[in-house]
């Protein structure tokens, strides 16, 4: 008896059931291949339909807010009707004591790489940063509030380009090599708290440069801290950036495409608005709360 039959032999000796697989015939198994292929061609025909998320839309019309640059996004994201009453009613706000320091520190900063002499106390936290960025200025390397613009497919372009789609100003802008770059921004504010928004502005920015020099490949990104002394660096490679895009120019697009500008009331957007009934508002918002 052969071990095949040995065993069958056991299972009906056990009294336990043996289950015969039962074996299709060649042409019903040709037919389920054929099957199969056609569902896998099918599915592939469906994922190629779908929106590629790596391209971008460069064909869309804009709406009442034509041009966007980081601030007003932010804006616009906290509430829509905030920046319907500054770029459509143009309603002026109240000068902060706060934003006109800013200000006056991006100020004395530029000013200092540019002409050098004493340092100002408000840089001291970072003297022998600024002496460095003094060195990399007279080197040639440095922009400094330079107004970068793009168009829809982000081309760069000037700010007075009647396609103009986005605008950005970096504070410093130092080409370390022929492949990196690094972008520093001063705040004169707080990091703490400020950690996401900060991060996103420095997107923001290196995609303006991935875009003007497509000869980089790494992206270092630093906030000064000046009052504190802190800083927060980032850094991207143009492989990341490439995927950050997207989402980016899709959030852009939502805010130049906007054709309602709602009010999202709440207690910490309303006051800290320009608008509000807070320390920094006017008041001309009807919704504030
Ligand atoms: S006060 Fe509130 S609702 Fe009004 S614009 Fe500002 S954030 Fe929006």
């Amino acid at each position: 008896m052969s071990f095949k039959d040995a065993l069958k032999s056991r299972a009906a000796e056990s009294g336990h059931v043996t289950i015969q697989m039962e074996q299709k015939p060649a042409a019903e198994k040709a037919e389920t291949k054929t099957a199969f292929t056609g569902a896998l061609q099918a599915r592939k025909v469906d994922t190629a339909k779908k929106e590629d998320p790596t391209q971008i839309s460069t064909t869309f019309e804009t709406g009442a807010v034509p041009v966007w640059s980081f601030s007003t996004l932010k804006d616009y994201e906290a509430c829509p009707y905030r920046v319907y009453l500054a770029k459509i009613e143009k309603k002026p706000q109240k000068d902060s004591d706060a934003a006109s320091r800013g200000t006056a520190m991006h100020d004395m900063a530029e000013n200092w790489v540019r002409v050098g002499g004493e340092l100002p106390a408000e840089l001291s936290k970072f003297t022998a940063k600024f002496e460095w960025l003094r060195e990399q200025f007279i080197d040639g390397k440095v922009q400094m509030e330079e107004n970068w613009g793009i168009r829809k497919d982000w081309s760069p372009c000037e700010w007075n380009d009647p396609e103009l789609w986005g605008r950005g100003k970096l504070d410093v802008f130092v080409r370390e090599s022929e492949t990196s770059a690094l972008i520093i921004d001063h705040k004169s504010g707080r990091k703490y708290g400020n950690e996401l928004k900060h991060s996103d502005q420095g997107i923001s920015y290196a995609l303006h440069a991935f875009h003007r020099y497509p000869e980089l490949e790494h992206f270092s990104i630093n906030f000064w801290y000046l009052d504190k002394g802190e800083e927060m660096p980032r850094s991207f490679t143009r492989r990341q950036l490439g995927v950050l895009l997207p989402r980016y120019h899709k959030r852009a697009m939502e805010l130049t495409t906007a054709q309602n500008f709602l009010p999202k009331p709440n207690a910490s957007n309303c006051n800290w608005c320009a608008y509000g009934n807070g320390k920094f508002g006017t008041g001309d918002c009807p919704y504030a709360s």
